[in-house]
C-alpha cells in the first residue's frame, strides 16, 4: 500500500464503478496507480468518494491481473501464450466459424463500463469488421428498459435535468433506486434537498438506507410498480392535481392513459401493490400537490417483464404534473454502470447505431454506412439480445463469441442455463483484465486494459460527457482495448477503417456519428469537455455550451414534438408465488461491490465490509420456518438451488427475500432467478421469482 507516498504524479479522471462518474485525482507512483486524492473541484461529487471509489485503486496492482494474452490447453487449463498466438487463432477460428455457419454465427457481448470511444468501435467492429448482426451488451440487464419508455414518451433517452435542480425541489419520488448503496454520493444532493425541505418518498420492498428517513416509505411488493404509479394517477385526476395547460398544449395520449386505470381504485391498488391505501393516497396528494418534483427510479422498477411499463406509468404521474423542463423539476433513471448513459448511445446494441439511432430505419442505416464508408447493403440489420444470444447457442445458431468487459456467468439470469451454452461454443474468445467466472470458459483471453490505462470519455448518468485520462501505460503484456480491436479488425481486412491514432480520432469520428441523432454529441470537443469539466449532450453545435436542462421549450424529440402519455394496464410478473414455491425473491446490490464483482471482488478492503451473499428475511417468515440469524437457508426455484446465511431484518417486506447478485458459483442469486424477458426492451426480471425455503443448518 503505497497511499502516503510521494506521487511521481496526480491524474484528475473518474471513478471507473457506478453512473455518477465521480471525478478523482489517482496518485502515480513507478507507472502504478498508489492512491489517491480528492479531486475537489470537480463540480458533481466535490471530492466525496463511496467506498468502491475509495479503494478502486487498488484493482490496478491485483495479483490475480491478467498480464499476458492465454490460450486454453486440454487437460492443463490456461498457459500464457504470445499476442501473434492469441490473435492469428482466433482470426482463423472467426473465419472458420463464419465460413461454415454464417456472419451471424459469430457474435460480440460487451459492457457498459467501458468509454464512449470503445463503446463506438464495438458498435463498428461487430457490424463492420465481423459483419454480424449478433452484437449486444450489458446494458440489456440494466437500464434498457429505461431507454425504451424514455424514447417512446420524449424521444429521447437521458435523465431530463442535471442532479444540482435535485436540491431545490419540493418533493423527491425515488422508486426502486437504493441510491445509497449503489449511486452513495448523489445521496448528497437528497439530503441537501431535504435541508431545504423537501419531501422525500421511497417506493421499495425494502426499507433501504434513503428509505429510513423518507416521509413516505412504500413497501411494494415486488412486481407491482405500474399498480402503485396508475393508482397515483387516478388519484391525481379524481383530485384535479393536473396541470391542464402542459397536459393540453405540450402532451398527447392523456384521454387514453387514464382510461386505462379507471377502475384502479383504493381496494384495488393496495392488493395488486401490497401497500396501505392511506400510503397510496398520502403518496399521490404529496406528489400531485407540488410546486417542484423530481422522479427517479433505476432496476428496482426496470428489472422486470413490463420494466418499460413500469417506466411509462412513472412518466405518466410526471407528465399529468406538468412537473418537467423546468427548474428543479425532472425525471430520470439512474444508470449503474459507469458509463451507463453514454454506453447505450454509441451502437453497440443489437438494434442501435450511433447517435442512438435505430438499426431497422432505413436513413438512419443510410447516414451510418456513409460515415463509416460501407455500402448500405452490408449494414447487418437488428440482431439477438444478450439472453436471447444464449437461447441461440443452444439452438445451435451462434457457435462462436467475443466478449469484452461482461461476465454472463454472473451477471445473466438462470445461469446453469448460461454455463451450459458457453460450453457448446466452439470457440469463445474473451478480452478482460481478471480471470472471471465468463473467461474461464474462454479458449483465448486477451489481456486487456483498466479505465486507468486509457484515454476517452464516459457520459454520466446526468448526461454529462466527462473525461478519462490515462494514467499509467497498460503493465506486462497486456494491450488497450482499442488497439486489441483495431488489430483484429486489421487482420479481418477492415484496416484502414480501424486507423485511429488516438482516441481522440475515435471520438472525433463518434461526433460525426452521432450528429443529427437523438444522442448528438457534434459539438463537444475533448477541449470543451477538459475546460468545463464536463459537457452535457445534447450539444450540436461547437459554440453551443450543451443541455443540463432539457426541453425548457416544451418541444420533445418524438415526431408530432410532443411528450406522450402511454396507456399501461397492470399484468402479473412472469412467475408469481404458489403453494409450492410461496416466497417471493428478489436481487439487487450492496454498497461495497460493482456489478458481477470481477473486480471488487479482489479487493479485500471492500470484501471486508460484506464479505458473502446474505438471505434477508423478516423476522415473521424466519419464525415460520424456524430460521434464525445466520443459520443456512437452501433457495429453491424452478431453475436450481443454492444455500446462503439468514440474515433475519425487519428492513424486509415478510413476503419477499432478498440476495445480492455480485457473486458466481456456488454463491451465485442468479441461478434461481427467471430467464423471463420485457418483450420490448428484452431485460430478465430480476427482480421477482417464486422460491421455496429450507433450513439446512448452522453456519
Ligand atoms: Fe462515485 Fe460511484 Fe465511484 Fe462511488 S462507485 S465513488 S458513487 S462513481
Amino acid at each position: 500500500f503505497h497511499g502516503n507516498s510521494e506521487p511521481d504524479k496526480l491524474v484528475k479522471t473518474h471513478c471507473c464503478y457506478c453512473g455518477m462518474q465521480c471525478g478523482i485525482k489517482l496518485k502515480v507512483k513507478d507507472n502504478k496507480i498508489a492512491g489517491f486524492e480528492p479531486w475537489e473541484e470537480f463540480p458533481f461529487n466535490e471530492g466525496r468518494l463511496c467506498p468502491k471509489g475509495v479503494m478502486r485503486y487498488m484493482q490496478n496492482n491485483h495479483p490475480d491481473r491478467i498480464l499476458s494474452p492465454l490460450k486454453r490447453v486440454e487437460g492443463k487449463g490456461f498457459e500464457t501464450t504470445d499476442w501473434e498466438h492469441a490473435m492469428s487463432k482466433t482470426v482463423s477460428e472467426i473465419k472458420r466459424i463464419q465460413d461454415t455457419y454464417g456472419k451471424d454465427a459469430f457474435a460480440m457481448l460487451s459492457g457498459v463500463s467501458l468509454t464512449n470511444e470503445k463503446s463506438y468501435m464495438i458498435g463498428k467492429f461487430a457490424r463492420v469488421a465481423l459483419k454480424t448482426a449478433n452484437l449486444d451488451y450489458n446494458g440489456r440487464l440494466c437500464m434498457v428498459s429505461a431507454g425504451g419508455g424514455n424514447k417512446k414518451a420524449f424521444g429521447l433517452d437521458r435523465t431530463s435535468n442535471s442532479w444540482a435542480d435535485l436540491k431545490h425541489a419540493e418533493v423527491i419520488l425515488v422508486a426502486g433506486a437504493n441510491i445509497s448503496e449503489t449511486f452513495p454520493t448523489l445521496t448528497h444532493y437528497i439530503w441537501q434537498a431535504r435541508d431545504n425541505g423537501a419531501k422525500l418518498i421511497v417506493v421499495d420492498p425494502r426499507m433501504i438506507p434513503l428509505a429510513r428517513t423518507a416521509d413516505l416509505h412504500l413497501p411494494i411488493r415486488p412486481g407491482g410498480d405500474s399498480a402503485l404509479f396508475g393508482a397515483m394517477l387516478k388519484i391525481m385526476v379524481d383530485n384535479d392535481w393536473l396541470d391542464h395547460d402542459f397536459i393540453d398544449n405540450y402532451t398527447s395520449g392523456f384521454q387514453e392513459t387514464i382510461d386505462a386505470v379507471k377502475d384502479y381504485d383504493l381496494d384495488w391498488a393496495e392488493e395488486n401493490t401490497g401497500i396501505s391505501k392511506e400510503l397510496i393516497y398520502q403518496a399521490a396528494e404529496m406528489w400531485g400537490k407540488a410546486n417542484t418534483s423530481f422522479l427517479l427510479h433505476a432496476r428496482g422498477i426496470e428489472h422486470h417483464t413490463k420494466g418499460v411499463e413500469n417506466v411509462l406509468s412513472c412518466i405518466n404521474i410526471v407528465l399529468a404534473s406538468g412537473r418537467i423542463g423546468r427548474p428543479y423539476c425532472g425525471y430520470g433513471t439512474i444508470t449503474g454502470q459507469g458509463n451507463g448513459q453514454g454506453g447505450r448511445e454509441h451502437g453497440h446494441k443489437c438494434d442501435q447505431l450511433p447517435g442512438n439511432r435505430d438499426i431497422t430505419n432505413p436513413e438512419h442505416r443510410k447516414y451510418i454506412s456513409e460515415v463509416w464508408g460501407i455500402d448500405e447493403k452490408d449494414m447487418p440489420g437488428k440482431g439477438l439480445s444478450a439472453y436471447e444470444q444464449i437461447e441461440a447457442i443452444h439452438r445451435g445458431e451462434i457457435k462462436g463469441m467475443i466478449s469484452i468487459c461482461f461476465n454472463p456467468l454472473v451477471s445473466l439470469p438462470n445461469n446453469n442455463f448460461v454455463r451450459e451454452a458457453l460450453e457448446k461454443l466452439e470457440f469463445y474468445i474473451c478480452i478482460d483484465t481478471f480471470l472471471s467466472e465468463t473467461a474461464r470458459h474462454a479458449d483465448i483471453v486477451m489481456a486487456g486494459s483498466l479505465h486507468e490505462e486509457e484515454e476517452g470519455t464516459v457520459t454520466t448518468a446526468e448526461g454529462r460527457v466527462v473525461k478519462i485520462n490515462e494514467a499509467i501505460t497498460p503493465p506486462g503484456n497486456t494491450r488497450r482495448d482499442g488497439q486489441i480491436l483495431m488489430e483484429l479488425a486489421d487482420r479481418l481486412g477492415e484496416k484502414e477503417k480501424f486507423a485511429f491514432p488516438t482516441s481522440e480520432d475515435i471520438f472525433n469520428e463518434l461526433r460525426v456519428a452521432s450528429k443529427g441523432g437523438t444522442a448528438d454529441y457534434y459539438g463537444i470537443t475533448y477541449q470543451k469537455v477538459v475546460d468545463n469539466m464536463g459537457i452535457f449532450w445534447p450539444c450540436k453545435t461547437l459554440d453551443h455550451p450543451g443541455t443540463p436542462r432539457l426541453w425548457e421549450d416544451k418541444k420533445f424529440e418524438t415526431p408530432d414534438g410532443k411528450a406522450h402519455f402511454n396507456p399501461v394496464s397492470y399484468r402479473p410478473a412472469s412467475e408469481m408465488p404458489n403453494k409450492e414455491y410461496p416466497v417471493v425473491l428478489t436481487t439487487g446490490r450492496v454498497v461495497s461491490q460493482y456489478l458481477s464483482g470481477t473486480s471488487t471482488r479482489r479487493i479485500g478492503k471492500l470484501l471486508d465490509q460484506y464479505p458473502e451473499p446474505l438471505l434477508e428475511i423478516h423476522p415473521k417468515l424466519a419464525f415460520q420456518y424456524g430460521i434464525e440469524n445466520h443459520d443456512l437457508i437452501k433457495v429453491k426455484t424452478r431453475r436450481g438451488e443454492a444455500e446462503f446465511p439468514a440474515h433475519v431484518v425487519e428492513t424486509i417486506r415478510e413476503d419477499t427475500v432478498f440476495i445480492p447478485y455480485h457473486w458466481g458459483g456456488k454463491h451465485s442469486a442468479n441461478q434461481l432467478t427467471i430467464d423471463s424477458l420485457d418483450p420490448v426492451s428484452k431485460i430478465p426480471e430480476f427482480k421477482v421469482c417464486a422460491c421455496q425455503l429450507e433450513k439446512t443448518g448452522k453456519k
